[in-house]
């Protein structure tokens, strides 16, 4: 018996689970984590705030998080400068979650979710998996958001979703502002439709937070997660900031006590180090354009990266690549975009394993 032998749902047939290959090599750079550990005294905190959830672990967790989203809506506020209440947050196990739930509400059976690819493949299976039908447009060459393009495919696609990656994964692009606005106005102007922003790596971006779009859009969403600038994927903490009715919403398919009360007590403890955490990824962003730097000097066609991760090609065999690379040590992603891979800016000497790593592998590649 496989999986296709059993009667899974139809538009669940033939598709593969999400996942990147999980080697035992010294350098990982293919899952966008970040690479610095959580600081010591952090650890220590969160030891604490667990010691303390755990005296009460007979009960039921705070089912509506309330404190943790006082303290990310605290962060938001403080990093976008948009004053942003808990009763516009919700939080739950990873960003993937939050849009699980998004689906789950907004979208399902009879109803079409859009994004723009390439683009994150969770979209598409989360949409998949809660019945709703997933349709995408294209990205130009650049891996862009074309604007007529995309008004286009609004107009045939007629979604109840769309989703706006910025910065997008795997390219790194972000969305200017000035388009998500006209997409947002153009789905409206078909019918009520969910715009869903995924920032989940808005922190490492040279623009600004899409956040205060949210002023006057009740049906805008912004996405965000605690995996990547946090640095704690571990975690599993992802949010949303939208009108307080779309908080309301999801409360009709959010699973009761979902978020456990060591999570909360962990993320509260974090959003303590918010200051700190913040520092490691200046540092990231820095190391990122390094690599974006080194790269095009060795003549790759590099993606601007607004996000903790760099796309870079173009191969004639980009598995043939990624093997090469991977042989010195170092793995990275292979996505699927043709001819490209994608590594993930790490501490400075795993960035220099990589460059190195690719500076030996295409003298060794025709
Ligand atoms: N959105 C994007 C664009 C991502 O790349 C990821 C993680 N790879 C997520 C959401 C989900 O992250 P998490 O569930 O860890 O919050």
């Amino acid at each position: 018996m496989n999986l296709d032998d059993l009667p899974v749902r139809d538009e669940l047939r033939g598709k593969s689970p999400y996942g990147a290959p999980q080697l035992d090599v010294p350098v990982l750079l293919n899952t966008n984590e970040n690479p610095y550990p959580l600081p010591e005294p952090l650890v220590r905190r969160i030891a604490e705030r667990v010691a303390e959830a755990a005296r009460h672990l007979n009960r039921y967790p705070d089912r509506d998080a309330v404190e943790l989203r006082e303290a990310l809506a605290g962060y938001l506020t403080s990093s976008t400068g948009h004053a942003v209440g808990r009763e516009q947050v919700w939080a739950a196990n990873g960003s993937n979650e939050i849009l699980q739930q998004l689906l789950q509400t907004f979208g399902g059976p009879g109803r079409t979710a859009l994004g723009f690819a390439p683009t994150y493949q969770m979209h598409d299976l989360i949409a998949r998996g809660t019945g709703t039908h997933w349709t995408q447009g294209p990205r130009g060459d650049d891996f862009t958001v074309d604007l007529d393009v995309a008004l286009a495919a609004i107009a045939v696609q007629r979604p109840d979703v769309l989703f706006v990656c910025s910065p997008n994964n795997p390219t790194g692009t972000a969305v200017p502002r000035e388009t998500v606005l006209a997409l947002y106005e153009a789905a409206q102007a078909v019918k009520p439709t969910i715009v869903i922003v995924d920032e989940a790596y808005t922190e490492f971006s040279h623009q600004p937070s899409l956040l205060p779009l949210l002023e006057g859009r009740p049906l805008l969403v912004v996405t965000r997660t605690m995996s990547k600038a946090f640095g704690a994927a571990g975690l599993r903490l992802g949010y949303l900031a939208a009108d307080p009715a779309v908080v309301d919403a999801v409360q009709l398919v959010r699973l009761p006590y979902h978020l456990s009360a060591v999570t909360q007590a962990t993320a509260l403890a974090a959003l303590e180090f918010t200051d700190t955490l913040l520092g490691y990824v200046e540092r990231l962003k820095a190391e990122r354009d390094r690599i974006v730097t080194e790269l095009r000097a060795l003549g790759l066609e590099v993606t601007d990266s607004d996000a903790n991760f760099v796309q870079f090609g173009v191969f004639p065999n980009s598995h043939a690549m990624w093997q090469a690379i991977l042989d010195k040590g170092v793995l990275v992603r292979d996505n699927g975009v043709p001819g490209r891979l994608r590594v993930t800016a790490g501490t400075p000497a795993e960035n220099d394993a990589f460059l190195d790593a690719v500076r030996t592998s295409l003298k060794e590649l025709p």
